[in-house]
Protein backbone atom coordinates (compact mmCIF):
# COMPACT_ATOMS: atom_id res chain seq x y z
CA UNK A 1 0.00 0.00 0.00
CA UNK A 2 1.24 3.81 -0.70
CA UNK A 3 1.41 5.55 2.08
CA UNK A 4 2.13 9.57 2.67
CA UNK A 5 3.45 11.45 5.25
CA UNK A 6 2.90 15.34 5.99
CA UNK A 7 4.52 16.72 7.79
CA UNK A 8 4.55 20.62 8.80
CA UNK A 9 7.77 21.40 11.02
CA UNK A 10 6.07 24.89 11.86
CA UNK A 11 3.13 23.83 14.06
CA UNK A 12 5.30 21.34 16.53
CA UNK A 13 5.86 23.24 19.57
CA UNK A 14 9.65 22.89 20.32
CA UNK A 15 12.37 20.33 19.91
CA UNK A 16 11.34 18.27 23.02
CA UNK A 17 7.98 17.74 21.54
CA UNK A 18 10.02 16.66 18.40
CA UNK A 19 11.84 14.20 20.17
CA UNK A 20 8.90 12.94 21.80
CA UNK A 21 7.20 12.15 19.16
CA UNK A 22 10.64 10.21 17.51
CA UNK A 23 10.20 8.71 20.90
CA UNK A 24 7.01 7.04 20.70
CA UNK A 25 6.92 5.51 17.40
CA UNK A 26 6.69 1.95 17.20
CA UNK A 27 9.78 1.56 14.47
CA UNK A 28 11.83 3.77 15.99
CA UNK A 29 11.66 1.39 19.26
CA UNK A 30 12.62 -1.83 17.23
CA UNK A 31 16.26 -0.05 16.42
CA UNK A 32 15.10 1.38 12.65
CA UNK A 33 14.83 5.59 11.85
CA UNK A 34 11.29 5.86 10.91
CA UNK A 35 11.27 9.18 12.58
CA UNK A 36 14.32 10.89 11.98
CA UNK A 37 14.85 14.84 13.66
CA UNK A 38 17.64 16.29 12.12
CA UNK A 39 18.53 20.37 12.41
CA UNK A 40 15.46 20.55 14.44
CA UNK A 41 13.57 19.12 11.45
CA UNK A 42 11.32 16.20 12.01
CA UNK A 43 11.15 13.74 8.93
CA UNK A 44 9.02 10.58 8.52
CA UNK A 45 9.98 7.79 6.14
CA UNK A 46 6.98 6.49 4.20
CA UNK A 47 8.29 3.35 2.93
CA UNK A 48 9.01 2.52 6.77
CA UNK A 49 6.06 3.55 8.45
CA UNK A 50 3.55 1.20 9.07
CA UNK A 51 0.63 3.54 9.15
CA UNK A 52 0.01 2.47 13.62
CA UNK A 53 -1.29 6.43 13.62
CA UNK A 54 0.43 6.82 17.13
CA UNK A 55 2.53 10.08 15.66
CA UNK A 56 -0.37 11.93 14.45
CA UNK A 57 -2.64 11.43 17.22
CA UNK A 58 0.22 12.93 19.59
CA UNK A 59 0.40 15.85 17.08
CA UNK A 60 -3.24 15.97 15.10
CA UNK A 61 -1.99 19.76 13.60
CA UNK A 62 1.01 18.64 12.64
CA UNK A 63 1.26 15.48 11.08
CA UNK A 64 -1.23 13.32 8.93
CA UNK A 65 -0.22 9.79 7.72
CA UNK A 66 -2.30 8.90 4.61
CA UNK A 67 -3.40 5.39 3.22
CA UNK A 68 -3.34 6.11 -0.82
CA UNK A 69 -6.22 4.03 -2.49
CA UNK A 70 -4.94 0.88 -3.96
CA UNK A 71 -5.46 2.18 -7.92
CA UNK A 72 -2.96 5.30 -6.75
CA UNK A 73 0.37 3.03 -7.36
CA UNK A 74 1.38 5.51 -9.77
CA UNK A 75 4.08 7.53 -9.38
CA UNK A 76 3.89 11.36 -8.56
CA UNK A 77 3.26 14.16 -10.76
CA UNK A 78 4.68 16.77 -8.73
CA UNK A 79 5.76 16.83 -4.81
CA UNK A 80 6.86 19.63 -3.13
CA UNK A 81 9.64 18.65 -0.92
CA UNK A 82 9.97 15.90 1.70
CA UNK A 83 6.51 14.89 3.66
CA UNK A 84 4.98 17.78 1.87
CA UNK A 85 1.97 17.96 -0.54
CA UNK A 86 1.84 15.83 -3.53
CA UNK A 87 0.05 16.18 -6.90
CA UNK A 88 -0.61 12.45 -8.97
CA UNK A 89 -2.38 14.33 -11.93
CA UNK A 90 -3.18 17.28 -13.53
CA UNK A 91 -6.36 18.14 -15.69
CA UNK A 92 -6.67 17.73 -19.76
CA UNK A 93 -7.85 20.44 -21.66
CA UNK A 94 -10.21 20.17 -24.75
CA UNK A 95 -10.03 22.01 -27.46
CA UNK A 96 -13.21 23.98 -28.72
CA UNK A 97 -14.72 23.73 -24.91
CA UNK A 98 -14.51 24.84 -21.57
CA UNK A 99 -13.51 22.44 -19.08
CA UNK A 100 -14.53 23.36 -15.32
CA UNK A 101 -12.15 21.96 -12.49
CA UNK A 102 -14.26 21.04 -9.11
CA UNK A 103 -12.75 20.09 -5.72
CA UNK A 104 -12.35 20.96 -2.35
CA UNK A 105 -9.83 23.55 -1.57
CA UNK A 106 -5.93 22.39 -0.98
CA UNK A 107 -5.88 19.16 -3.17
CA UNK A 108 -3.93 21.10 -5.78
CA UNK A 109 -5.81 23.01 -8.37
CA UNK A 110 -3.42 25.95 -8.61
CA UNK A 111 -0.29 23.63 -8.98
CA UNK A 112 -1.81 21.61 -11.62
CA UNK A 113 -2.59 25.23 -13.40
CA UNK A 114 0.63 26.05 -12.84
CA UNK A 115 1.94 22.83 -14.89
CA UNK A 116 -0.43 23.38 -17.60
CA UNK A 117 0.59 27.39 -17.91
CA UNK A 118 4.05 26.56 -17.57
CA UNK A 119 4.49 28.17 -14.26
CA UNK A 120 5.56 24.96 -12.70
CA UNK A 121 8.32 22.50 -13.90
CA UNK A 122 6.93 19.59 -12.18
CA UNK A 123 9.32 17.29 -10.59
CA UNK A 124 7.72 14.14 -10.71
CA UNK A 125 8.21 13.15 -7.04
CA UNK A 126 11.87 13.68 -7.00
CA UNK A 127 11.26 17.19 -5.64
CA UNK A 128 15.87 17.04 -5.62
CA UNK A 129 15.25 17.68 -9.56
CA UNK A 130 14.71 21.16 -10.05
CA UNK A 131 14.27 21.53 -14.00
CA UNK A 132 12.48 19.47 -16.08
CA UNK A 133 11.46 19.32 -20.01
CA UNK A 134 8.85 18.73 -22.18
CA UNK A 135 10.07 14.83 -22.74
CA UNK A 136 9.66 14.11 -19.24
CA UNK A 137 6.46 15.74 -19.19
CA UNK A 138 5.36 13.79 -22.60
CA UNK A 139 6.93 10.29 -21.51
CA UNK A 140 4.65 10.95 -18.29
CA UNK A 141 1.61 11.11 -19.57
CA UNK A 142 2.63 8.46 -22.73
CA UNK A 143 -0.67 7.03 -23.99
CA UNK A 144 -3.04 9.85 -22.27
CA UNK A 145 -4.55 12.76 -23.58
CA UNK A 146 -2.11 15.09 -21.75
CA UNK A 147 0.46 13.55 -23.95
CA UNK A 148 -0.95 15.53 -27.24
CA UNK A 149 -0.82 18.01 -25.32
CA UNK A 150 2.40 18.83 -23.87
CA UNK A 151 4.03 17.39 -27.31
CA UNK A 152 2.01 20.68 -29.00
CA UNK A 153 3.03 22.62 -25.81
CA UNK A 154 6.58 21.47 -26.82
CA UNK A 155 6.30 22.40 -30.57
CA UNK A 156 5.52 25.82 -29.64
CA UNK A 157 1.79 25.31 -31.05
CA UNK A 158 0.43 25.91 -27.48
CA UNK A 159 0.11 29.54 -25.45
CA UNK A 160 -1.13 30.09 -22.66
CA UNK A 161 -2.88 33.26 -20.85
CA UNK A 162 -3.34 32.21 -16.78
CA UNK A 163 -5.85 34.29 -14.61
CA UNK A 164 -4.58 33.69 -11.38
CA UNK A 165 -6.39 33.12 -8.18
CA UNK A 166 -5.80 36.26 -5.68
CA UNK A 167 -6.49 39.58 -7.59
CA UNK A 168 -6.61 41.14 -4.42
CA UNK A 169 -2.56 40.16 -4.75
CA UNK A 170 -2.10 42.90 -8.16
CA UNK A 171 -2.18 45.83 -6.61
CA UNK A 172 0.74 44.72 -4.37
CA UNK A 173 2.90 43.97 -7.92
CA UNK A 174 1.14 46.45 -10.49
CA UNK A 175 1.10 50.08 -9.93
CA UNK A 176 -0.34 52.65 -12.14
CA UNK A 177 -3.25 53.16 -14.52
CA UNK A 178 -5.67 50.65 -15.38
CA UNK A 179 -5.74 51.76 -19.10
CA UNK A 180 -1.52 51.40 -18.56
CA UNK A 181 -1.64 47.77 -17.32
CA UNK A 182 -4.28 47.49 -20.16
CA UNK A 183 -2.44 48.53 -23.04
CA UNK A 184 0.90 46.97 -21.64
CA UNK A 185 -0.83 43.19 -22.57
CA UNK A 186 -3.01 43.91 -25.32
CA UNK A 187 -1.26 42.21 -27.83
CA UNK A 188 -4.89 41.36 -30.02
CA UNK A 189 -4.92 45.62 -30.36
CA UNK A 190 -8.59 44.65 -28.84
CA UNK A 191 -8.43 46.92 -25.44
CA UNK A 192 -11.79 49.02 -26.38
CA UNK A 193 -13.76 46.29 -27.14
CA UNK A 194 -12.63 44.08 -24.38
CA UNK A 195 -13.37 46.98 -21.59
CA UNK A 196 -17.13 47.82 -23.52
CA UNK A 197 -17.41 44.30 -22.75
CA UNK A 198 -16.78 44.08 -19.05
CA UNK A 199 -17.89 47.01 -18.65
CA UNK A 200 -14.51 49.07 -17.69
CA UNK A 201 -14.73 52.18 -19.50
CA UNK A 202 -15.40 54.14 -15.93
CA UNK A 203 -12.47 52.80 -14.41
CA UNK A 204 -9.82 53.00 -16.90
CA UNK A 205 -8.41 56.41 -15.73
CA UNK A 206 -8.72 54.68 -11.71
CA UNK A 207 -5.52 53.57 -10.41
CA UNK A 208 -5.44 49.94 -9.76
CA UNK A 209 -4.81 50.78 -6.04
CA UNK A 210 -8.10 52.45 -5.84
CA UNK A 211 -10.36 49.92 -7.69
CA UNK A 212 -12.54 47.35 -5.75
CA UNK A 213 -12.25 43.51 -5.84
CA UNK A 214 -15.26 43.08 -8.31
CA UNK A 215 -13.14 45.94 -10.61
CA UNK A 216 -9.83 44.00 -10.21
CA UNK A 217 -11.15 41.23 -10.76
CA UNK A 218 -12.89 42.27 -14.25
CA UNK A 219 -9.14 43.70 -14.97
CA UNK A 220 -7.74 40.81 -14.25
CA UNK A 221 -10.00 38.96 -16.88
CA UNK A 222 -9.59 41.54 -19.40
CA UNK A 223 -6.12 41.32 -18.85
CA UNK A 224 -5.64 37.46 -19.64
CA UNK A 225 -7.88 37.56 -22.43
CA UNK A 226 -6.42 40.31 -24.55
CA UNK A 227 -3.17 37.94 -24.44
CA UNK A 228 -2.73 35.95 -27.55
CA UNK A 229 -2.96 32.91 -26.57
CA UNK A 230 -5.13 29.45 -27.28
CA UNK A 231 -5.50 28.02 -23.68
CA UNK A 232 -6.95 30.41 -21.27
CA UNK A 233 -7.03 29.55 -17.55
CA UNK A 234 -9.25 31.31 -15.27
CA UNK A 235 -8.64 30.41 -11.53
CA UNK A 236 -11.77 31.49 -9.50
CA UNK A 237 -13.29 33.89 -12.12
CA UNK A 238 -16.20 35.08 -9.86
CA UNK A 239 -14.73 35.86 -6.45
CA UNK A 240 -16.32 39.66 -5.48
CA UNK A 241 -19.02 39.60 -8.47
CA UNK A 242 -22.39 39.84 -7.82
CA UNK A 243 -24.76 37.28 -9.33
CA UNK A 244 -25.46 39.51 -12.54
CA UNK A 245 -21.67 40.27 -13.11
CA UNK A 246 -21.05 36.26 -12.65
CA UNK A 247 -23.23 35.78 -15.56
CA UNK A 248 -22.09 38.25 -17.66
CA UNK A 249 -19.13 37.24 -17.37
CA UNK A 250 -19.98 33.39 -17.89
CA UNK A 251 -21.50 34.64 -20.94
CA UNK A 252 -18.14 36.31 -21.89
CA UNK A 253 -15.88 33.56 -20.87
CA UNK A 254 -18.33 31.41 -23.06
CA UNK A 255 -18.22 33.72 -26.47
CA UNK A 256 -14.53 33.43 -26.23
CA UNK A 257 -14.29 29.43 -27.45
CA UNK A 258 -13.98 28.10 -30.88
CA UNK A 259 -12.76 25.56 -32.29
CA UNK A 260 -8.94 26.38 -31.72
CA UNK A 261 -8.40 27.56 -28.70
CA UNK A 262 -9.35 25.47 -25.14
CA UNK A 263 -10.61 27.34 -21.97
CA UNK A 264 -9.98 25.70 -18.86
CA UNK A 265 -12.11 27.09 -15.84
CA UNK A 266 -11.82 26.88 -11.14
CA UNK A 267 -14.98 27.73 -10.06
CA UNK A 268 -16.54 27.17 -6.19
CA UNK A 269 -19.93 28.64 -7.26
CA UNK A 270 -21.82 25.45 -8.62
CA UNK A 271 -24.61 27.21 -10.48
CA UNK A 272 -21.99 29.45 -12.32
CA UNK A 273 -19.90 26.05 -13.29
CA UNK A 274 -22.75 24.46 -14.49
CA UNK A 275 -23.27 27.44 -16.54
CA UNK A 276 -20.22 27.88 -17.73
CA UNK A 277 -18.32 24.77 -18.52
CA UNK A 278 -19.35 21.50 -20.89
CA UNK A 279 -17.17 19.49 -19.46
CA UNK A 280 -15.37 19.01 -15.58
CA UNK A 281 -12.47 17.18 -13.99
CA UNK A 282 -13.38 16.38 -10.39
CA UNK A 283 -10.32 17.09 -8.54
CA UNK A 284 -10.64 14.74 -4.93
CA UNK A 285 -7.81 13.99 -2.51
CA UNK A 286 -7.02 15.42 1.44
CA UNK A 287 -6.64 18.71 2.21
CA UNK A 288 -2.91 19.95 1.92
CA UNK A 289 -2.05 16.25 1.91
CA UNK A 290 -2.52 14.91 -1.87
CA UNK A 291 -4.61 15.50 -4.48
CA UNK A 292 -5.74 13.57 -7.85
CA UNK A 293 -7.59 14.52 -11.10
CA UNK A 294 -10.35 11.95 -12.23
CA UNK A 295 -11.39 11.28 -15.97
CA UNK A 296 -13.02 14.64 -17.27
CA UNK A 297 -16.97 14.27 -17.51
CA UNK A 298 -20.24 15.89 -19.12
CA UNK A 299 -20.55 19.10 -16.98
CA UNK A 300 -23.83 17.89 -15.40
CA UNK A 301 -23.12 14.78 -14.74
CA UNK A 302 -19.43 15.85 -13.51
CA UNK A 303 -21.58 17.70 -10.62
CA UNK A 304 -24.06 15.03 -9.80
CA UNK A 305 -21.06 12.75 -9.11
CA UNK A 306 -19.36 15.26 -7.14
CA UNK A 307 -22.68 15.84 -4.85
CA UNK A 308 -22.26 12.17 -4.43
CA UNK A 309 -18.97 11.62 -3.04
CA UNK A 310 -18.47 8.11 -5.44
CA UNK A 311 -16.56 8.06 -8.67
CA UNK A 312 -18.40 4.61 -9.98
CA UNK A 313 -15.99 4.12 -13.02
CA UNK A 314 -12.59 4.72 -10.26
CA UNK A 315 -14.31 2.66 -7.67
CA UNK A 316 -13.78 6.10 -5.54
CA UNK A 317 -15.46 7.29 -3.02
CA UNK A 318 -14.39 10.51 -1.57
CA UNK A 319 -17.06 11.90 1.26
CA UNK A 320 -18.82 9.98 3.58
CA UNK A 321 -22.40 11.22 2.58
CA UNK A 322 -24.12 12.46 -0.11
CA UNK A 323 -25.26 16.09 -0.51
CA UNK A 324 -28.88 16.00 -1.35
CA UNK A 325 -31.39 19.27 -2.17
CA UNK A 326 -34.84 19.06 -0.95
CA UNK A 327 -37.39 18.74 -3.22
CA UNK A 328 -39.48 21.08 -3.02
CA UNK A 329 -38.79 25.19 -2.10
CA UNK A 330 -39.84 25.22 2.19
CA UNK A 331 -43.44 25.40 2.65
CA UNK A 332 -44.97 28.92 2.99
CA UNK A 333 -44.99 28.94 6.80
CA UNK A 334 -47.61 30.92 8.95
CA UNK A 335 -45.75 34.12 10.06
CA UNK A 336 -47.30 34.16 13.14
CA UNK A 337 -44.11 33.76 15.39
CA UNK A 338 -42.56 36.52 17.10
CA UNK A 339 -40.94 39.69 15.41
CA UNK A 340 -37.29 40.57 16.84
CA UNK A 341 -37.15 43.68 14.22
CA UNK A 342 -38.98 45.42 12.24
CA UNK A 343 -38.09 48.77 9.86
CA UNK A 344 -40.36 51.27 8.41
CA UNK A 345 -39.48 53.78 5.62
CA UNK A 346 -35.57 53.87 6.66
CA UNK A 347 -33.45 56.08 4.42
CA UNK A 348 -29.90 56.92 4.75
CA UNK A 349 -27.24 59.16 2.23
CA UNK A 350 -23.94 58.57 2.10
CA UNK A 351 -22.49 60.81 -0.37
CA UNK A 352 -24.51 60.68 -3.83
CA UNK A 353 -25.88 57.11 -2.62
CA UNK A 354 -29.35 57.04 -1.46
CA UNK A 355 -31.11 53.71 0.70
CA UNK A 356 -34.68 53.21 1.07
CA UNK A 357 -36.15 50.16 3.09
CA UNK A 358 -40.17 50.72 3.21
CA UNK A 359 -41.39 48.24 5.55
CA UNK A 360 -40.33 44.62 6.54
CA UNK A 361 -39.54 42.28 9.66
CA UNK A 362 -37.26 39.19 10.55
CA UNK A 363 -39.16 36.90 12.81
CA UNK A 364 -37.41 34.57 15.36
CA UNK A 365 -36.33 31.47 14.31
CA UNK A 366 -35.19 32.30 10.26
CA UNK A 367 -33.13 32.44 8.00
CA UNK A 368 -33.05 35.52 5.36
CA UNK A 369 -31.49 35.63 2.48
CA UNK A 370 -30.23 38.87 1.26
CA UNK A 371 -29.76 39.05 -3.18
CA UNK A 372 -29.09 41.83 -4.89
CA UNK A 373 -26.16 43.30 -7.28
CA UNK A 374 -22.93 45.36 -5.83
CA UNK A 375 -23.34 48.73 -4.71
CA UNK A 376 -27.04 48.89 -4.24
CA UNK A 377 -26.61 49.09 -0.14
CA UNK A 378 -26.52 45.54 1.40
CA UNK A 379 -23.80 46.28 3.70
CA UNK A 380 -24.57 49.59 5.03
CA UNK A 381 -28.93 48.48 5.11
CA UNK A 382 -26.51 45.57 7.53
CA UNK A 383 -25.03 47.59 9.47
CA UNK A 384 -28.14 50.15 10.36
CA UNK A 385 -29.86 46.90 11.43
CA UNK A 386 -26.45 46.06 13.27
CA UNK A 387 -26.53 50.00 14.95
CA UNK A 388 -22.95 50.49 13.66
CA UNK A 389 -24.66 53.29 11.36
CA UNK A 390 -27.52 55.10 11.82
CA UNK A 391 -30.45 55.48 9.61
CA UNK A 392 -31.12 59.51 8.97
CA UNK A 393 -35.01 58.75 8.39
CA UNK A 394 -37.43 56.32 10.05
CA UNK A 395 -37.41 53.73 12.93
CA UNK A 396 -35.87 50.52 13.44
CA UNK A 397 -37.00 48.25 16.42
CA UNK A 398 -33.83 47.29 17.96
CA UNK A 399 -34.85 44.96 20.28
CA UNK A 400 -32.39 42.58 19.61
CA UNK A 401 -28.86 41.59 20.71
CA UNK A 402 -26.63 41.52 17.03
CA UNK A 403 -23.74 39.78 16.17
CA UNK A 404 -22.23 40.47 13.05
CA UNK A 405 -19.17 39.36 10.35
CA UNK A 406 -18.84 41.97 8.30
CA UNK A 407 -17.40 41.16 4.42
CA UNK A 408 -14.05 42.76 4.33
CA UNK A 409 -12.06 40.45 7.17
CA UNK A 410 -9.64 42.13 9.56
CA UNK A 411 -6.38 40.23 9.95
CA UNK A 412 -4.31 40.33 13.37
CA UNK A 413 -1.61 38.58 15.08
CA UNK A 414 -3.92 36.80 17.61
CA UNK A 415 -4.61 33.21 17.90
CA UNK A 416 -7.47 31.18 16.83
CA UNK A 417 -8.24 29.60 19.84
CA UNK A 418 -8.24 33.30 21.95
CA UNK A 419 -10.04 34.83 18.86
CA UNK A 420 -12.59 31.68 19.25
CA UNK A 421 -12.54 30.99 23.35
CA UNK A 422 -16.30 30.45 23.72
CA UNK A 423 -16.67 28.57 20.76
CA UNK A 424 -14.31 26.21 22.00
CA UNK A 425 -15.82 26.12 25.45
CA UNK A 426 -19.20 26.19 24.21
CA UNK A 427 -19.84 25.21 20.74
CA UNK A 428 -17.23 22.41 19.74
CA UNK A 429 -19.66 20.37 18.29
CA UNK A 430 -21.83 22.47 16.84
CA UNK A 431 -19.24 25.06 15.31
CA UNK A 432 -15.70 23.92 15.42
CA UNK A 433 -15.70 20.30 14.39
CA UNK A 434 -17.79 20.95 11.28
CA UNK A 435 -15.87 23.56 10.49
CA UNK A 436 -12.69 21.79 10.97
CA UNK A 437 -10.94 24.83 13.03
CA UNK A 438 -9.19 22.41 16.14
CA UNK A 439 -6.72 21.85 13.38
CA UNK A 440 -6.07 25.53 13.38
CA UNK A 441 -6.32 26.49 16.86
CA UNK A 442 -2.52 27.86 17.54
CA UNK A 443 -2.43 29.79 14.14
CA UNK A 444 -2.30 33.46 14.59
CA UNK A 445 -5.29 35.09 12.25
CA UNK A 446 -2.30 36.78 10.12
CA UNK A 447 -0.78 32.93 9.12
CA UNK A 448 -4.41 31.90 7.86
CA UNK A 449 -6.06 31.23 4.04
CA UNK A 450 -8.95 33.35 2.66
CA UNK A 451 -11.10 30.49 3.83
CA UNK A 452 -9.66 29.95 6.97
CA UNK A 453 -10.01 33.03 7.95
CA UNK A 454 -13.80 33.16 6.63
CA UNK A 455 -14.71 30.00 8.64
CA UNK A 456 -13.20 31.63 12.11
CA UNK A 457 -14.85 35.06 11.34
CA UNK A 458 -18.00 33.01 10.50
CA UNK A 459 -17.12 31.09 13.66
CA UNK A 460 -16.33 34.38 15.72
CA UNK A 461 -19.92 35.88 15.14
CA UNK A 462 -21.90 32.81 15.74
CA UNK A 463 -20.16 32.75 19.84
CA UNK A 464 -21.25 35.96 20.07
CA UNK A 465 -24.85 35.73 22.64
CA UNK A 466 -27.35 37.23 20.03
CA UNK A 467 -30.56 37.13 18.78
CA UNK A 468 -29.86 38.47 15.52
CA UNK A 469 -27.00 36.65 12.85
CA UNK A 470 -26.06 39.02 10.48
CA UNK A 471 -23.86 37.67 8.29
CA UNK A 472 -22.24 39.88 5.42
CA UNK A 473 -20.81 37.29 2.15
CA UNK A 474 -19.99 34.24 4.63
CA UNK A 475 -19.08 31.91 1.14
CA UNK A 476 -16.77 34.06 -0.08
CA UNK A 477 -12.74 32.16 -0.55
CA UNK A 478 -14.76 28.92 0.83
CA UNK A 479 -14.90 25.88 -1.99
CA UNK A 480 -18.43 24.35 -2.81
CA UNK A 481 -18.20 21.26 -0.10
CA UNK A 482 -17.14 24.57 2.24
CA UNK A 483 -19.75 26.60 1.52
CA UNK A 484 -22.92 23.40 1.76
CA UNK A 485 -20.91 22.23 5.10
CA UNK A 486 -21.63 25.78 6.15
CA UNK A 487 -25.19 26.35 5.39
CA UNK A 488 -25.88 23.05 7.42
CA UNK A 489 -23.87 24.79 10.20
CA UNK A 490 -25.36 28.17 10.66
CA UNK A 491 -29.10 26.42 9.82
CA UNK A 492 -28.66 24.15 12.84
CA UNK A 493 -26.94 26.91 15.03
CA UNK A 494 -30.24 29.18 14.61
CA UNK A 495 -32.38 26.54 14.91
CA UNK A 496 -30.79 25.43 18.30
CA UNK A 497 -30.19 28.82 19.52
CA UNK A 498 -33.81 29.81 18.19
CA UNK A 499 -32.38 32.75 16.92
CA UNK A 500 -32.60 34.41 13.31
CA UNK A 501 -29.87 35.07 10.78
CA UNK A 502 -29.76 37.61 7.52
CA UNK A 503 -27.46 36.37 5.13
CA UNK A 504 -25.97 38.35 2.24
CA UNK A 505 -24.38 36.45 -0.49
CA UNK A 506 -24.02 35.79 -4.07
CA UNK A 507 -23.66 32.47 -4.67
CA UNK A 508 -27.31 31.19 -5.58
CA UNK A 509 -27.24 27.95 -4.79
CA UNK A 510 -25.88 28.85 -1.34
CA UNK A 511 -28.84 31.05 -1.13
CA UNK A 512 -31.14 29.22 -2.04
CA UNK A 513 -30.18 26.36 0.33
CA UNK A 514 -29.73 27.92 3.11
CA UNK A 515 -32.80 30.73 3.19
CA UNK A 516 -36.79 30.51 4.60
CA UNK A 517 -37.77 33.92 2.90
CA UNK A 518 -35.57 36.90 0.84
CA UNK A 519 -35.07 40.41 0.74
CA UNK A 520 -33.95 41.80 -2.76
CA UNK A 521 -31.88 44.75 -3.14
CA UNK A 522 -32.95 47.12 -6.58
CA UNK A 523 -32.03 50.13 -8.10
CA UNK A 524 -28.58 51.60 -9.77
CA UNK A 525 -25.39 50.26 -8.17
CA UNK A 526 -23.63 53.47 -6.44
CA UNK A 527 -26.48 56.04 -6.82
CA UNK A 528 -29.60 54.05 -5.17
CA UNK A 529 -30.63 51.17 -3.35
CA UNK A 530 -34.34 50.27 -2.59
CA UNK A 531 -35.10 47.27 -0.43
CA UNK A 532 -38.05 45.10 -0.91
CA UNK A 533 -39.18 42.38 0.80
CA UNK A 534 -38.82 39.75 3.07
CA UNK A 535 -40.45 37.65 -0.13
CA UNK A 536 -41.38 34.10 0.74
CA UNK A 537 -38.48 32.42 -1.44
CA UNK A 538 -40.71 32.07 -4.42
CA UNK A 539 -41.89 35.73 -4.63
CA UNK A 540 -38.41 36.81 -4.16
CA UNK A 541 -36.43 34.57 -6.45
CA UNK A 542 -39.07 35.26 -8.89
CA UNK A 543 -38.45 38.84 -8.50
CA UNK A 544 -34.92 38.79 -8.26
CA UNK A 545 -34.84 36.64 -11.74
CA UNK A 546 -36.59 38.18 -13.71
CA UNK A 547 -34.45 41.19 -13.11
CA UNK A 548 -31.51 39.10 -14.18
CA UNK A 549 -33.58 37.01 -17.35
CA UNK A 550 -32.68 34.02 -16.04
CA UNK A 551 -34.60 31.02 -15.34
CA UNK A 552 -34.17 27.43 -13.14
CA UNK A 553 -34.88 24.41 -13.31
CA UNK A 554 -34.00 21.54 -10.91
CA UNK A 555 -31.64 18.45 -11.82
CA UNK A 556 -34.18 15.76 -11.49
CA UNK A 557 -31.45 13.20 -10.29
CA UNK A 558 -30.23 15.83 -7.25
CA UNK A 559 -32.85 18.71 -7.36
CA UNK A 560 -30.11 21.36 -7.50
CA UNK A 561 -30.39 24.17 -9.31
CA UNK A 562 -29.62 24.71 -12.81
CA UNK A 563 -29.93 27.65 -15.25
CA UNK A 564 -31.70 27.41 -18.12
CA UNK A 565 -30.08 28.07 -21.44
CA UNK A 566 -31.34 31.02 -22.71
CA UNK A 567 -34.04 30.91 -25.40
CA UNK A 568 -34.26 27.12 -24.64
CA UNK A 569 -38.00 25.77 -24.60
CA UNK A 570 -37.68 25.48 -21.19
CA UNK A 571 -36.45 29.25 -20.55
CA UNK A 572 -39.31 29.89 -22.49
CA UNK A 573 -42.09 28.23 -20.91
CA UNK A 574 -40.98 29.26 -18.01
CA UNK A 575 -40.62 33.17 -18.49
CA UNK A 576 -44.34 33.01 -19.75
CA UNK A 577 -45.82 31.88 -17.08
CA UNK A 578 -43.79 34.07 -14.75
CA UNK A 579 -42.37 31.03 -12.98
CA UNK A 580 -38.74 31.97 -13.36
CA UNK A 581 -38.04 29.92 -10.21
CA UNK A 582 -38.33 26.37 -10.38
CA UNK A 583 -41.09 24.95 -7.72
FE1 LIG B 1 5.81 5.78 13.37
FE2 LIG B 1 4.26 5.77 11.18
FE3 LIG B 1 3.26 5.04 13.56
FE4 LIG B 1 3.90 7.59 13.08
S1 LIG B 1 2.32 6.40 12.05
S2 LIG B 1 4.34 6.43 14.90
S3 LIG B 1 5.70 7.35 11.78
S4 LIG B 1 4.85 4.00 12.38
Amino acid sequence: MTRIAIVDNEKLKDMQQKLYIQSICPVNRTGKECIKVIDSKLTIDEHLCTGCGICPKAAPHAIKIINLPEELETKPIHRYGENKFVLYSIPTPTFGKVTGILGINGIGKSTAIKILANVLKPNFGDWNIHETGYDELIEFFKGKEAQGFFEKIKKGEIKVAYKPQQVDLIPKTTKGKVVDLLKKVDEKNELKKIANELQLNEILNNDIAEISGGELQRVAIAATVLKNANLYIFDEPTSYLDIKQRINISKFIKSLINDNNSILVVEHDLIILDYIAELVNLMYGKEDAYGIVSGVKPVRNGINVYLSGYIKEENVRFRDSTIKFAEKPPIKKKHIKEVITSWNDVEKKLGNFALKAHKGSIHKNEIIGILGENGTGKTTFVKILANVLKQDKGNITHKVRVSYKPQYLEVSDDLVVDVLKTAFSKYENQIIIPLNLQQLSLNKLSELSGGELQKVAIAHCLQQDADLYLLDEPSAYLDSEQRLVLSKVIRDFIEQRNASALIVDHDLLFVDYISDRLIVFEGKPAIEGIITGPFEMEDGMNKFLKELEITLRRDPETNRPRVNKLDSRLDREQKEKGNYYYV
